[in-house]
């Protein structure tokens, strides 16, 4: 999953990013214009958006997602705790508002439940046939068997499990897991490596039929058994 953090304290962005990136591909964005750049290049699992930047505000880049329809969850992590903002925020379709100074736990749990509430209806279990995701825990089993997966692995589980039935292009899956990286690629051997991996290992316990190739274009978790 994949977040930007957009935030102009050199300090405070460190301290972010050292805690968000075990479970988050991370990006950074410290001024108005990288922010508006990014957001309009990519597409992230969540923006924390700080509103007071160089160059201009938060609140305005908000209302560009939104008049992009953009479908980004959006925290705003800001010291402005004026009513007004928060108002603001909220009815240009941000999820949350976190003031400063806030715990690190605390906005890991918010993004944790945004991400839950955004692409799983809500649910900290995701059950598909005999696979069961714990999305929290990180964990996955196959009637009970457990399934150790990377960190890549699980996330590409989750991006797939995200979108039962449709078709993920490599370019989505690529994107989803390396962040900026993805640009450098001019393959998907990564991609390709990911995806191999994860189905070896669903198929060590099982579940050899869950992923399908569908050639030149990407690959789709099968909601029921074919
Ligand atoms: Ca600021």
């Amino acid at each position: 999953m994949k977040l930007l953090i957009v935030e102009d304290e050199p300090e405070m962005a460190a301290s972010l990013v050292a805690y968000l990136r075990p479970q988050y591909v991370c990006e950074v964005a410290t001024t108005f214009g990288q922010a508006q750049e990014k957001m309009l290049l990519y597409d992230y699992d969540c923006i924390l958006l700080d509103l007071t930047l160089p160059g201009g505000d938060g609140l305005t880049l908000l209302s560009e997602l939104q008049r992009n329809k953009k479908a980004d969850g959006v925290i705003i992590t800001s010291a402005r705790n004026a009513l007004d903002d928060r108002i603001a925020g909220l009815h240009l379709g941000a999820d949350d508002y976190l003031s400063k100074p806030f715990h690190l736990p605390e906005l890991g749990a918010r993004i944790a439940a945004l991400v839950r509430r955004r692409r799983f209806g809500g649910h900290n279990q995701i059950q598909l046939r005999d696979l069961t995701v714990d999305v929290p825990a990180r964990t996955a089993t196959v009637a009970g068997a457990a399934l150790v997966l990377t960190r890549s692995e699980f996330d590409l589980l989750l991006l797939l499990l995200a979108n039962p039935g449709r078709v993920v292009s490599k370019g989505a899956i690529a994107e989803h897991l390396s962040g900026d990286a993805a640009e450098a690629f001019d393959n998907y051997e990564t991609v390709y490596a990911h995806v191999k991996n994860l189905k070896r290992k669903l198929a060590e316990v099982g579940a050899g039929d869950y992923i399908s190739t569908v050639y030149g274009v990407g690959y789709t978790i099968k909601p029921v058994a074919a």
